[in-house]
């Protein structure tokens, strides 16, 4: 690398921290379960007893959920749609009568006003019939304008669009850009003010904005002039709301993917495009974090959505696992498959804990949910990602053909194949896998980064870093022998069954390991800490395996306290937990046993074309 590229490559890296930074939401307002694991406290009281909705919550769930799957059968056939690429205008229609476009809008300005729970709910049961359709209702109400709306639009605001999405109306997120992935310091959309100031002229393209060719409005992120903060330049990016109407929106292309034919995705222009002052939500600057905290909430959809595609799988792969005859007898009889299919009936019940915890979290705001949420997130979509893989395996061939293939054979047109494409995306959009990771391991750190880095930072005097350095030895040297010297943690007052017992316990200790490891990590690599992503993925997987194995437990006690004769929940959080241990023993292991440096070196020497001969023999990528 040239020298120049090196300093770019710096500059770029430094712009996208501080902005990235300076959008997180610093403040802990409420306790947090995650947050407190990775600082070795296993708080059982936030997580137990298992929240349970109330009858009269129920009841409106189950209602509106039979409207829904009766609209969903009546107006949308999933192959059609995946075949065709359109869902049907009667379908929009009829969701639209049941006020799907307006779930969590309050009752006051004519939604249905849905919890979290029961908004969830919803997607579940649309996810495990037509990804597409999920899509279309998540996209818009997940991260599209009502919930940024919900959470900081003006009353001004609110009047003017939620009756809109109550009749309806369809609305979209724009943030990503060809250059803008993962990294949003690298955004060209600009909003420059008028010479009035009364409006922002907005000039840019935004990629794969999902419902975006059929949005009648669209939050759009966009870069505005930037602010000086401490003597240098920091970029702005403010969210805004555009009208479909206003001049100079235009849709250049639909995109098309692998699965989730169904869905509206497109490259969006915009040239010139006049939006008033008033357009913008929260206010200017803010539109980072107004992302980050609408997708605290936004991402628990995608728990829940991919949990009822997951349930379908295993109850379709099941059914066929108990009826297939293979070798003298049904296939789910063979250790091979029977190991499997345990697996999935575990972790789909762990799933299940997990989505539903988190989202009745965000409903009783007595905790902060951002750490959960990414969890639930990053654990659902990678656990549902080998489900629907493990389904098709024991499918055979038959999971590998399309349904109607299937059906026209005369057989039952399972749809896995399609099912498959559908949810590879999941670990990709509302945060990679990779970046949720990032996203943990940094709220993690937290009370270390604000503990040690005034001592570390160049931009603190002399006398301020003594004062950090006596503040951070006095909190130290009570907290760090704490994560050696301390009583199991376990709930009060619980009955707890001899089967969850030791996991809960495991539970605990494993969180005081965890404490100390992250503190170690953090003596030992100070700032390139963040250079270490495979050190602080497994302490992520660690914590995401934690907050899993605590929900699945907190969720067996309470099925087992309400009918004791039935101890299945017990058996499957038992599984689950006793193969999260083994996976938190090896990632604990491999914090000091591992291959990374080598490994990371080979891939350099990869990317440098070291190894170019292994591709000899193929016709090139184009
Ligand atoms: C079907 C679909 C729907 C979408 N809907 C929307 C939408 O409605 N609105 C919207 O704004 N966007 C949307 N997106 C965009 C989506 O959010 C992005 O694809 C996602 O943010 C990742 O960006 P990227 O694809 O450019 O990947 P990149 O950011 O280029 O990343 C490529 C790979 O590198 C990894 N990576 C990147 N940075 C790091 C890092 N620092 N450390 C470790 N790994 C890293 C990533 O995890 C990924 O594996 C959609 C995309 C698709 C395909």
């Amino acid at each position: 690398m040239e020298i120049h590229d090196q300093v770019k490559a710096t500059g770029d890296k430094l712009k996208a921290l501080e902005l990235a930074e300076s959008s997180r939401e610093s403040e802990w307002k409420f306790p947090s379960f995650a947050a407190e694991l990775f600082k070795g406290k296993l708080r059982w009281d936030l997580i137990m007893p298992y929240p349970e909705q109330s009858a009269e919550e129920k009841k409106i769930g189950d209602d509106l959920l039979a409207k829904v799957e009766k609209v969903l059968k009546a107006h949308i056939n999933p192959d059609l749609v995946d075949r065709t690429g359109e869902l049907p205008t009667e379908a929009f229609k009829a969701m639209a009568d049941l006020g799907l476009f307006a779930m969590k809008i309050p009752k006051s300005y004519g939604g249905l006003g849905l919890s979290q729970v029961n908004y969830s709910r919803v997607c579940h049961l649309v996810a495990s019939y037509c990804a597409s359709t999920s899509v279309w209702l998540s996209a818009h109400q997940s991260i599209g304008v009502p919930q940024p709306l919900l959470l900081f639009g003006t009353e001004e605001q609110k009047k003017k669009y939620f009756p809109m999405f109550v009749k309806g109306a369809i609305s979209a997120f724009a943030l990503t850009e060809p250059e803008v992935g993962s990294d949003p310091a690298k955004m060209k959309t600009r909003a420059v003010p008028s010479a009035d100031g009364q409006h922002f002229i907005i000039n840019g393209e935004k990629l794969w904005c999902t419902n975006g060719p059929a949005a009648d409005v669209m939050v759009v992120m966009a870069l505005t002039p930037p602010k000086i903060v401490h003597g240098r330049e920091r970029q702005q990016v403010t969210a805004f709301i555009v009208e479909k109407t206003m001049p100079g929106v235009e849709t250049v292309h639909r995109c098309r993917f692998m699965g989730l034919n169904g869905i509206q995705n497109g490259l969006l222009r915009f040239k010139d495009v006049k939006v008033p002052r008033e357009n913008i939500i929260w206010g200017e600057g803010k539109g980072l974090k107004l992302a980050l905290t609408t997708l605290n909430t936004g991402r628990l959809t995608m728990p829940a959505a991919v949990l009822g595609a997951s349930k379908w799988c295993l109850k379709a792969v099941r059914q066929w696992a108990a009826s297939r005859e293979q070798w003298g007898s049904v296939i789910g009889k063979h250790e091979a498959v029977a190991a499997k299919i345990s697996t999935m009936t575990a972790t789909v019940f762990a799933m299940d804990a997990v989505a539903w915890q988190a989202c009745a979290m965000a409903d009783a705001h007595k905790t902060d949910i951002r750490l959960e949420a990414a969890m639930a997130k990053l654990c659902c979509t990678e656990a549902s990602w080998r489900i629907v893989d493990g389904s098709i395996q024991i499918r055979g061939g038959r999971g590998y053909e399309t349904a109607a293939s299937l059906r026209a054979r005369g057989e039952k047109g399972l749809p896995f194949e399609r099912i498959m494409r559908d949810m590879r995306i999941n670990t990709i959009i509302e945060g990679t896998s990779q970046i949720m990771r990032l996203f943990i391991a940094r709220e993690a750190m937290d009370m270390h980064f604000s503990n040690l880095m005034p001592m570390m930072s160049s931009k603190t005097s002399l006398l301020q870093k003594l004062g950090a350095a006596l503040k951070a030895f006095c909190f130290y040297a009570l907290w760090y022998p704490r994560q050696y010297f301390y009583r199991v943690s376990m709930p009060a007052g619980v009955s707890i069954p001899a089967a969850l017992k030791k996991h809960m316990k495991f539970a605990s200790h494993s969180g005081h390991q965890l404490a100390r490891e992250l503190f170690h990590a953090m003596m030992m690599y100070q700032q390139k800490l963040e250079h270490r992503q495979l050190l602080m993925s497994r302490l992520v997987n660690i914590g995401t395996d934690l907050f899993a194995m605590a929900s699945a437990c907190s969720s067996a006690v309470s099925k087992v306290q309400k009918n004791p004769a039935d101890k299945s929940a017990v058996e499957l959080a038992d599984l689950f937990c006793r193969q999260a241990s083994s996976r938190i023993r090896k990632q604990f292991h491999g914090l000091h046993s591992n291959n990374d440096r080598f490994t990371y070196d080979l891939a350099q020497k990869a990317l440098d074309g070291r190894y170019a001969w292994l591709e000899a023999g193929i016709i090139d990528p184009e």
